[in-house]
Parts: C-alpha cells; structure tokens; sequence
C-alpha cells in the first residue's frame, strides 16, 4: 500500500515486541543475546540483520533512521548522537588527503569551524562561495573538487540556494551533494529529489521540535551511507536508544507542528514588514524575498525562521531583545517556544562587520524562531518589544 508523509511518520514501527505494545516500547539495552553458538556466528558474518550491539544498532534507533530514510525518499541512514556527529561523520568517512569540499559560505557555525580548522589537518580544502554567487560556482571546481556542501535556507541570513541548478552542476561534475535539510525538513523540502547523494540533519531541532534531545542523522544513497556506517560503529558517535524513541515519536508530529510553525511565521513576517521600526524582513515566502519564486519551487511553505532588521543598529538589536518578554532568548531553534538572537553579538560576533555583511548578517539583524504559541500573543510580544515598551 502506498501511504503518505504523514501515515508513514506514524506507522513506521519496529515489529512489536510479545506485550503488543501500541507505542512503541523502549530498548535501554547496550547488547543483545543470542540462542546458541550458531545464532551469534551468523549474526556476526550478517550483522546488519539481527541487533549485536548498541553502538551499531538498536530496535529504537532502527525505528528513526527507517522513517527518516522514506520521509527523505532515501535509500539507507545512520543516526548519531547530534547534528555535528552526523556531519563530522559524514566528512571523515567520505574524504581522502587532497580532496577539496565546496560549501556555501553560510552554513552552520560548527561546520565552518570544522571545515576551516580540522579538514585541513587531513590536507582537505574548503573553498566558499557566497549565495549570491550562487550561478557561478561552477569556476570554483578543480579535479579535486569531491562534495559540494550546502544549506538552505541559509540561517541567519535566510537566503535561498538553487537546490535543482546545484544538483545538476555538482552531477555534472561527479561531486558528492550533501545537504544539511535541518531548516526545512523533510516536510517541506526534499533535497534527495533535486539530486542529493546525502542529506543530513540536526534532529535537536525541528525533528525534536520541542527542545528535548539531540540528535543527528544522515540519509542517502546506499554506497555512501554504507562508508559513513562502517566508519561510525567503529568510531561510535551513536545515538543513544532513549534520544530516538523521542525522536521517533517527534516525527508522528513533524507535518502538523512544521505546518503550523510556517503559519505563524508567515504572519510575524507579514506583521514585521508592516511595522514602521523594522527596515527589512527576510522569509522565504514573502512576495519581497529575492528568491521567492524559487523558494516556492522547492519548498512546500517558508520554514519558521524570519529574519529582520531592527532599526537602530547594534543596539536596536540588542535593546529589542532585552525588552522581549513571551519569546526566550536562547541558543536553539525549531522550538514549540519562539526563540529570538541577536546574530551579531552572539553566533557571528567573531566574525568582522564586513564578513557579517557578506552573509547578510547586519547589525540590527534579530533572527525569529517562530514557535507554536497563539500567533497573536507572539506578535504583540514582538510589537512591545520593538516599540520599547
Ligand atoms: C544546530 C545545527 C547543527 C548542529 O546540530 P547539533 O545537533 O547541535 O550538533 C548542524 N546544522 C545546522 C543547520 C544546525 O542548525
């Protein structure tokens, strides 16, 4: 039977166990045993068909990565103890000295720093390219170019990156493409269909959605997933049994929690873009974004994060944030909480004025997590806060 996104959110289930269980039970267990001496030397000559160990499976683990793998339309997964696992991962099972990663210039701040300051312990390079140059990055590829690397949106600068023209160019050129999917999940935007090899994922954010766990995960064609897992039982940056039966049973609910935070947070930027302190709202979906047209095209709504320009500069960031009173302040996003930072003097406060602004990060720039609360009370917290009351 073919079932939709959401039926297989739900119904996807490790087999019960004899108590038939309706939820899913939850397997606190590092080993499992087997029958006799027989039982565990075929279980080990064919391990990935009977549970051994912890570290390379578990009934619960196998639950999440088996829903993440059809809502990606994948082939294979493997989930890991945080997004930065998953992506750490990822890199050190699939490169080799000499080979050369290209990565949009805004991407997660961990993965920058692990590009810049780890890959090149290993003799691998990273070469950027900015969203805005996004068409022409096809001069930045040498023969040693193995993956083109990228988020979108971008957070915090909410650009949009071409999903179909970077599959194409990065097929054309043999690359590896990954895609970091943790903005728009799968629910909104299938990165697989537009020619990804791999997608990756901080389940801390909207998978979880509530600000629980973390998690991470990486889904895709199965030669590569079958590298980064060889790679990962051995290294062992698993993720823990309790952390995916949370995530598992975050998934039942990723269509109507990801449906309804795009909601609201189509309105906070429409009521943002109307408000005479803000200078400029940035969301996929609004009729002003750049790349509307092709944000429209591959994502299904905008996502929940809004962008905006506080008037006043640095402080008028700042100021804004401090008079805030529902929305926390806070270093997650894709909470039921609304959750609001002010990129330029946390996340991006290393950087200079003129590489913030490089990635669109100016110094009013108040990055919005839109969470589930009533959109009302959020946008009268966000009018208070900007009226200075
Ligand atoms: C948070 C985040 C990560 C890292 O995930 P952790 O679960 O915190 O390790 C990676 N990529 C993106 C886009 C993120 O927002």
């Amino acid at each position: 039977m073919s079932t939709h996104f959401e039926t297989d959110a739900i119904r996807i289930q490790t087999p019960r166990s004899h108590y038939g269980e309706h939820s899913s039970a939850l397997y606190l267990t590092s080993s499992f045993v087997f029958d006799d001496s027989e039982d565990m030397r075929a279980s080990f000559a064919d391990e990935k068909e009977k549970n051994l160990y912890s570290r390379y499976s578990n009934p619960n683990v196998n639950e999440f990565v088996d829903k993440m793998v059809v809502l990606e339309g994948a082939e294979s997964g493997y989930a890991f103890a945080s997004g930065m696992a998953a992506i750490y991962s990822t890199f050190a099972s699939l490169l080799e000295s000499g080979d050369e990663v290209l990565s949009c210039q805004s991407v997660f701040g961990a993965t920058h720093a692990l590009f810049t300051k780890y890959l090149p312990k290993w003799q691998i390079s990273t070469t950027y390219f900015f969203s805005q140059d996004q068409y022409d990055v096809e001069r930045l590829i040498t023969p040693a170019t193995k993956i083109l690397y990228l988020e979108t949106p971008t957070n915090p600068g909410i650009e949009i990156l071409d999903l179909e023209f970077l599959g194409a160019v990065a097929k054309k050129h043999g690359m590896i493409f990954i895609v970091d999917n943790c903005f728009a999940t799968p629910y909104l935007q299938r990165p697989i269909e537009y020619g990804a090899n791999i997608v990756v994922h901080s389940a801390t954010k909207l998978l979880d959605g509530q600000g629980r766990v973390l998690g991470g995960v990486a889904v895709g064609e199965k030669k590569y997933i079958d590298q980064i897992y060889a790679f990962s039982r051995l290294t062992g940056p698993s993720l823990s049994p309790f952390n995916a039966w949370v995530l598992s049973k975050s998934l039942e609910t990723l269509a109507v929690r990801v449906e309804k935070h795009c909601h609201n947070a189509m309105k906070v930027a429409q009521f943002l873009e109307a408000h005479p302190l803000v200078a400029s709202v940035k969301y996929p979906f609004l009729d002003s974004h750049p790349s509307v047209e092709i944000a429209k095209k591959q994502m299904k709504l905008g996502g929940n994060l809004v962008a905006f320009e506080v008037k006043g500069g640095i402080e008028g960031g700042r100021g804004f944030l401090d008079r805030v009173e529902l929305c926390s302040l806070t270093a997650n996003l894709g909470d039921t909480r609304t959750i609001v930072t002010h990129p330029a003097s946390t996340t991006h406060s290393k950087l200079s004025q003129s590489e913030r602004l490089e990635v669109g990060i100016t110094p009013g720039l108040v990055r919005c997590s839109v969470g589930l609360e009533h959109v009302d009370d959020i946008i009268n917290d966000l009018n208070a806060a900007l009226n200075g009351n």
